[in-house]
């Protein structure tokens, strides 16, 4: 887990990587890649190649670092998202809750290379952003596998990652860390929070003993017992 400080708030891009090749899990706001790159390199793993970028959602702070990540030449790395968010990832189709008021205000204050970047890939884009889509259930053959647990509420292709091997649940914003306990999905920026909660449901099969929320970091202990509690079913 990164901790990348973008002003006032704080998110938490993941990377899972052997000694071959690295996966970043979303990519925070436009023009944080360099300070991704840096954490990177500040964990120790700075030369492992990146062959993966999986975004759990197509929301503004988990996307806007992308374009930094695929270089206009040479070896790209694979994006992954689910097909119910793939469109407004490509450009195809407006992001859910952004403005283009709003998206004038982030880009604004950038360097203006980021500034072209980021409306080339996502406002005029030539070609998709999303080279493979998620389907719920399915084992990416990443890191010893990932299962793909799609969680709509929060967005309609909002997707959660179970990391078998160390039993941890990449959360994306199906949930919040706050004091040490995990919450439900921030009301604000989730338009069907009655089905965000019932998504949650489907979390609690899974034998979790990490969670990582973007927003808030890492939970451990009795995960699986506030899960339940969240999602109404204790
Ligand atoms: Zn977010």
């Amino acid at each position: 887990m990164l901790e990348l400080h973008l002003g006032p708030m704080t998110v938490c891009p993941t990377i899972l990587y052997d000694k071959d090749s690295m996966v970043l899990v979303d990519t925070g706001m436009p023009g944080s890649a360099p300070a991704i790159r840096e954490l990177i390199r500040q964990a120790g793993v700075g030369e492992i190649p990146l062959s993966s970028i999986i975004l759990t959602h197509q929301d503004i702070d988990h996307i806007g670092g992308l374009p930094e990540f695929v270089p206009v030449e040479g070896q790209a790395p694979i994006v992954y998202a689910h097909k119910d968010d793939a469109d407004a990832i490509n450009g195809t189709e407006p992001m859910l809750k952004v403005t283009p008021e709003r998206l004038a205000s982030f880009l604004q204050p950038l360097p203006e290379t980021v500034r072209m970047l980021f409306e080339r890939t996502f406002l005029h884009p030539s070609r998709p952003n999303v080279d493979r889509l998620l389907a719920d259930g399915e084992i990416l053959p990443i890191a010893g596998g990932l299962t793909v647990i799609h969680t709509p509420g929060h967005t309609p292709g909002h997707v959660c990652l179970y990391h078998q091997p160390s039993k941890t649940l990449i959360a994306g914003d199906a949930m919040l860390a706050m004091d040490g306990k995990l919450k439900g999905p921030n009301p604000s920026a989730t338009p069907h929070m009655e089905q965000a909660l019932q998504s949650l449901k489907k979390l609690i099969a899974f034998d979790i003993e990490t969670v990582i929320c973007y927003h808030g970091g890492r939970i451990q202990g009795d995960v699986t017992h506030q899960i339940a509690a969240l999602a109404g079913q204790l």
